[in-house]
């Protein structure tokens, strides 16, 4: 029968990565712990109306990329393309936004459905940190700087921050019939997609990668000309934080983001280590989508972190991680003995915490099972045979070294394992 093979751009991460994804999580975790914030857990399908409302419209992902479907009852669902409008959903929903604010955070898997390549994925996992209820330039530095110190804890050097701001929602339809109107001027210059971007979203024309248009774009009218006084105070004020934290930046005007939410402050991390999918981390200012999805005003910001990418950018280099083997291998030989071995290992478990034991599955003679041993790369395999059985002994045979044997009682069994194995490791 042909074997069923997972579904494009959905990979699985094998046992050999995942160690470098739980040093990753685990980096996060402590990091985020560090400044505050705490877990949250949104579904991971969601209604199809929330993304609709809140990405928006004119966007890629609206247009072309979520898994949408209509459930048993008819009603329209999608799984998640990216998490702040989950979290601004169950901010709203649970009230936590009550005169106070909100640091959440939340890892887990987007879908989008986008050409995969390499870095670029149908399933991906972001780690996304948000702040609600937060109006100032100060908690924008202060997700910057959260990102700066886990790529510190990483080891992770490198990585380039570009800032821009993209004003109030007013200042932006201003803006963006200053620049619709310069685009349509340069209507023949531009590819398909930008053609199509100029009717749907015409910010995202500066994005564009195409060089073919690079020169055309960067005689553009920039929003960043075009800020209020509030909205510049804002900015210069982020860079005067930045600057004093020791945090080396770039203002890049034509810096946009692919969501329509996004008010002021946005940023980018970007290396220079991965090819085409250079893009680390995203995120910005989200001033109105509190309200737009129902809630009351609240300043928000955030940011969300590609981990495929980081952990692209931690295996560079690095040798690949060894899982850790067990520290022994139990194996009964004889009904008796077979009967006997789980509760044994139980014991060894209750009594040495930590320890990595492995008790032998399945049929098969002595020849077979100490096979088993061997390849687990245990470095005590413990025998239960009959005759073990009936002296209340068990064997103890080193698998590495000069594979030396020693029978132990098996009142003793606990302190000498303690001895010879190290636990902890
Ligand atoms: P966004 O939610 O589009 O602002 O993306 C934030 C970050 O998520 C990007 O900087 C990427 O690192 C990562 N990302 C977005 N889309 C994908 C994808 N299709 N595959 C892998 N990573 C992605």
């Amino acid at each position: 029968m042909k074997a069923i093979q997972a579904i494009r751009g959905m990979k699985d991460i094998p046992p050999a990565e995942t160690p470098v994804w739980r040093r990753l999580e685990d980096a996060a975790r402590d990091v985020l712990a560090g400044y505050g914030y705490h877990e949250l857990r949104p579904p991971i399908v969601e209604k199809t109306e929330l993304f609709r409302r809140s990405v928006g419209e004119g966007t890629d992902i609206v247009e072309k990329e979520m898994y949408t479907f209509a459930d048993r009852n008819g009603e329209s669902l999608t799984l998640r393309p990216e998490c702040t409008a989950s979290c601004v959903r169950a901010a709203i929903e649970h009230s936590w936004l009550r005169g106070r604010g909100q640091r959440l955070w939340h890892i887990g898997p987007m879908f989008r459905y986008e050409k995969p390549q390499k870095g670029r994925y149908r399933q991906f996992h972001q780690l996304d940190v948000e702040a609600l209820g937060f109006p100032g330039p100060d908690i924008d530095a202060e997700l910057i700087l959260l990102g700066a110190r886990l790529w510190g804890r990483l080891g992770l050097q490198g990585l380039r921050l570009e800032i821009n701001s993209l004003g109030s929602r007013e200042i932006q339809q201003a803006y963006r019939s200053r620049l619709v109107e310069y685009l349509s001027s340069h209507a023949e210059e531009l590819d398909e997609d930008s053609q199509r971007r100029l009717g749907t979203n015409p910010l995202r024309v500066l994005d564009s990668k195409n060089p073919r248009l690079r020169g055309m774009l960067e005689a553009a009218p920039q929003i960043i000309d075009h800020l209020d006084d509030q909205s510049r105070g804002h900015f210069e004020q982020l860079q005067a934080m930045l600057s004093a934290s020791g945090i080396g930046f770039r203002v890049n005007p034509r810096l946009v983001r692919g969501l329509d939410y996004y008010t002021g402050t946005v940023f980018e991390w970007i290396t220079d280590d991965l090819g085409a999918q250079g893009a680390v981390c995203g995120g910005g200012r989200y001033d109105g989508l509190v309200e737009e999805i129902g809630g009351p005003p609240t300043p928000a910001t955030g940011f969300a972190v590609g981990l495929e990418r980081v952990v692209a950018l931690m295996q560079i280099g690095e040798a690949p991680s060894d899982p850790g083997g067990p520290h022994a291998y139990l194996l009964a030989v004889g009904e008796a003995a077979e009967r006997a071995a789980h509760s044994l290992a139980e014991q060894l478990r209750d009594a040495l915490p930590g320890l990595r034991l492995i008790v032998d599955a399945g049929p098969g003679n002595f020849k077979r099972k100490m096979k088993s041993a061997d390849r687990s790369q245990a470095e005590l395999a413990l025998i239960l045979g009959e005759d073990e059985m009936r002296d209340q002994r068990i064997s103890c045979k080193s698998m590495r070294d000069t594979g030396s044997q020693q029978t132990v009682v098996r009142s003793e069994l606990i302190e000498t394992l303690a001895e010879r194995i190290n636990v902890g490791a």
